[in-house]
């Protein structure tokens, strides 16, 4: 078998279209324009890339981008006095404060004195605990990217066996609520698991988040599954130069899986999409109106 290829990059211009679509419509009925801000702290050059990437697209989704980049030496009570201009600003409706931050600096302090209305990297307690009752929440945008893709393989969700390699609050335990909310049967997984290749063949939905360059061997992978791969790992390769891998060892698993996503190309390029989204619902929902129809 050859697995199809689901193409993160299409589907997410898709998404970002989509966005730009309503963001002209609010503009027109209610002379709205979304606006995010994006806080650096320092000068981690994949941070800086990332950051880059979010600015652009936000102003090409026709968004106001607000700019704040601090030097690695700012305080936390700094940050936190940036933050709290942020919360009160009416032209802001998502403030992304890109992770990670440096040591001195605490980040569930930072994080969780972010107005959870413009929360929309849904890192904030509050919305944390809203999707894990089931209630309406700004959910994090890399779980939710990887959702929209695997609802593009399959439609519904509902019953299908979904293993989850990783916990972390941003990605792993983020996205088992989402796929519960699906009503998929969601097994989450991490480095105590036993026997981890056979708890993943069990899976219709296989989605890794670990950040161990292609561990995820074919072994792992029941014929016909959807692999979703969430891993951005820099190896060096061959040349000396470095190049990015997933957490799943492509070339072998899509020789077992259904559907794979590449690394890149796969879920990073929606976690930018759904960013857009997820500004675009906390404007609207400032403004009082319904979420919008993406
Ligand atoms: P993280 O916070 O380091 O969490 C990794 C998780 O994987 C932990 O729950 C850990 O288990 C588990 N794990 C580690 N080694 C394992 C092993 N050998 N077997 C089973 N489980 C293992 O990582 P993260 O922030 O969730 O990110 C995961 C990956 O996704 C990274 O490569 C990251 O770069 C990537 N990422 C990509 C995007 C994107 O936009 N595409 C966004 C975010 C993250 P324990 O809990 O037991 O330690």
């Amino acid at each position: 078998m050859t697995a199809t290829i689901i193409d993160g990059k299409t589907i997410a211009a898709e998404l970002r279209a989509k966005v730009a679509d309503e963001v002209q419509r609010l503009a027109k009925t209610h002379g709205l324009m979304p606006g995010l801000a994006v806080v650096l702290v320092g000068s981690n050059p994949a941070s800086e890339v990332y950051v880059g990437s979010k600015k652009k697209m936000t102003v090409e989704a026709g968004m106001r981008s607000f700019d704040h980049t601090l030097p690695e030496s700012v305080s936390e009570q700094e940050l936190l006095a940036l933050i709290a201009r942020l919360n009160a600003d009416r032209a802001v409706n998502g403030i992304l404060v890109q992770l990670p931050l440096p040591a001195h600096i605490d980040t569930q302090k930072v994080v969780a004195a972010i107005d959870p209305g413009k929360d929309i990297d849904g890192f904030h307690p509050m919305n944390a605990g809203k999707l894990a009752t089931g209630l309406p929440a700004l959910v994090p945008c890399t779980p939710l990217g990887c959702v929209i893709l695997a609802k593009r393989v399959h439609g519904s969700l509902a019953g299908l066996d979904a293993v989850v390699l990783g916990r972390s609050n941003i990605v792993g335990k983020p996205l088992a609520q989402l796929l519960l909310n699906e009503n998929a049967t969601v097994t989450i997984t991490h480095s105590k698991t036993r026997d981890l290749a056979a708890v993943c063949r069990r899976a219709d939905l296989l989605f890794a988040a670990i950040g161990r360059p292609e561990m995820v061997k074919a072994d792992f992978i029941k014929p016909g599954a959807t692999v979703i791969d969430v891993g951005i790992n820099r190896i060096a390769a061959a040349d000396g130069k470095k190049r990015i891998v997933g957490d799943v060892a492509y070339a072998e698993a899509s020789k077992v899986a259904g559907a794979i996503t590449p690394v890149p190309g796969g879920v990073g390029p929606m976690t930018i999409a759904c960013l857009l989204v997820n500004t675009l619902r906390a404007a609207c929902a400032s403004a009082g109106l319904p979420p919008p129809g993406v």
